[in-house]
């Protein structure tokens, strides 16, 4: 009885699983915050390799197999809660002291986003994030600048980590199947981010009006939102003191290449 709202979908293959935990570099030090433990497989083998684990689940029809399957464990502590909605820093400072954390988890994809960015944009202390995603979504994480999968989402994971897609992981190994392949990627969180940006939102608003209208230059795209404010001559000379062509687009441009023409065009402001 899966529910599809929950977007559940459980792992069955023991190789992925030691994958994951491979790949998150989990060690006997560690505090895991697992998102949506599920019936609590993988959770099981976080445990044999962390000090703490702190699983997150949404469904009550889940808790009482979670309470079975992890029974024999002393370092797991479930609660049941919806991680969009849990205040995540206050779990590090008591379970961690306030020291980085690290987050293993096969999401629930009709939320990955939501759940990788709040987690980002609201600075709880995090080492890495390892997690299985649409394959889709892993690629575009981890593209760079003039490649298909390049947008708005890869920018903004860009900015607060380095991507690295740890594995790909076929449908069948998951119950129910999913329609769409997974992989695992790991997120490793910068300490501080790769670029100087004295205006971080209006990199941000320009990065979704360069990518909302990917075809056009970003001359163009970017005097035709209603997002920004500034004005095509503007834009044009800001390009210019930034020594980016007339014509580029967006697609073309690196984190700090928008990074340089939002604080040019913010002095322009
Ligand atoms: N970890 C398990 C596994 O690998 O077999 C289950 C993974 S399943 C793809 C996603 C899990 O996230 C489900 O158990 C689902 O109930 C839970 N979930 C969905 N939305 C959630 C939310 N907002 N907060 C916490 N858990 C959630």
């Amino acid at each position: 009885n899966f529910q599809k709202k929950f977007g559940q979908n459980f792992l069955i293959d023991g190789h992925v699983l030691n994958k994951i935990i491979a790949g998150a570099n989990v060690t006997g030090d560690d505090m895991v915050l697992e998102i949506g433990p599920g019936i609590g497989t993988m959770t099981q083998y976080l445990a044999e390799n962390a000090r703490q684990v702190v699983a997150v689940e949404i469904d009550a029809n889940l808790l009482p197999i979670l309470d079975e399957t992890l029974k024999e464990y002393d370092n797991v502590k479930i609660i049941h809660g919806d991680i969009l909605k849990l205040d995540i820093r206050a779990l590090a400072d008591e379970y961690n002291d306030g020291r980085p954390i690290k987050v293993v988890a096969n999401l629930p994809y009709y939320i990955t986003t939501p759940i990788i960015m709040g987690l980002f944009e609201s600075h709880v202390p995090v080492e890495n994030v390892t997690v299985m995603v649409q394959k889709e979504v892993a690629r575009r994480m981890e593209a760079g600048p003039g490649t298909k999968d390049y947008g708005a989402l890869s920018l903004a994971v860009q900015y607060y980590a380095k991507p690295y897609i740890v594995a790909n992981v076929p449908c069948n190994c998951f119950m129910p199947r999913p329609n769409v392949d997974s992989a695992v990627i790991r997120l490793t969180c910068h300490e501080k981010p790769p670029v100087c940006v004295e205006d971080e939102h209006l990199m941000f608003r320009m990065v979704r009006a360069a990518f909302n209208q990917r075809r056009k230059t970003l001359v163009n795209a970017l005097s035709n939102s209603p997002e920004i404010t500034a004005s095509k001559d503007q834009i044009q000379k800001s390009l210019a003191i930034a020594g980016l062509p007339a014509t580029v687009r967006g697609e073309a441009l690196s984190l700090e290449q928008f990074a340089q023409l939002a604080n040019v065009l913010s002095g322009e402001l």
